[in-house]
């Protein structure tokens, strides 16, 4: 796990040749609809992905990780539908079975986590397009995504280690000790910037902060979790 100012990571050591042989740990797949941004609404397949470099998962070292309020469970392989594969086309065939078969309208996959991009390669991405998916990712933006990527939404947590910063949606959880908007606009390129509400004990609070903040400056828009809401999944 990446501490606060440590710039290494997880991903350079998944991304030696052992991280051929340790394949792709997911921790569930399902079927749902987006809770969330842009999309929000639309049926997709969630692939969960194993693992962060923001926080290892444990509780006891949440206060010390980089991004210390994660509401979601990454760490294992034991959730619906998770496990380890071995190679893309396998894991693409897998996420594929949980599309409903002959419908019509474009397949929709998720990648998230965790953080995805420790883990999603070429390999992944060409195999679900050839399995006829339109490919999103939801990243904490500490690493670059890889070419390909249909919809890249950045959500980040922290400036200092922030590296992928353009792509079509740009979803700050708000409000976040050590950011301004400005600065999380600045030298950035989306398509659409969103604010969502912090849930913690005060979002209530928070989810009036981001409403006044989207009426002050229009180029926000407010991101709201439906998923939580609705108690979908
Ligand atoms: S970066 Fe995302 S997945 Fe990682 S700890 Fe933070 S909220 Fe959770």
């Amino acid at each position: 796990m990446l501490q606060r100012g440590d710039n290494s990571g997880l991903r350079a050591i998944l991304r030696t040749p052992l991280c051929i042989v340790m394949a792709y740990q997911i921790k569930e797949v399902f079927y749902t609809l987006q809770g969330e941004g842009l999309q929000a609404g639309r049926p997709a397949v969630f692939c969960r992905f194993a693992g962060c470099n923001f926080w290892n998962g444990r509780e006891q070292d949440r206060a010390q990780s980089i991004c210390s309020f994660c509401d979601t469970d990454f760490v294992g392989t034991d959730g619906p539908l998770g496990g380890t594969f071995r190679e893309a086309t396998e894991l693409a065939r897998h996420i594929a079975a949980q599309w409903p078969a002959g419908q019509p309208g474009k397949p929709y996959v998720v990648l998230t986590g965790g953080e995805p991009l420790l883990q999603v390669d070429d390999a992944l991405v060409d195999a679900l397009h050839a399995e006829g998916f339109e490919v999103a990712v939801e990243t904490n933006g500490s690493i670059a995504a890889p070419a390909g990527i249909d919809w890249i939404c950045v959500s980040p947590k922290s400036l200092q280690h922030w590296v992928q910063r353009s792509g079509n949606e740009l979803k700050l959880v708000w409000p976040q000790a050590g950011m301004t908007l400005d600065a999380v606009r600045d030298n950035t390129d989306f398509a659409h910037y969103l604010l969502q509400p912090l849930d913690d004990a005060q979002r209530s609070q928070h989810t009036q902060t981001c409403i006044a903040a989207c009426l002050k400056d229009p180029r926000w828009r407010l991101s709201l979790q439906n998923h939580k809401i609705t108690g979908i999944r």
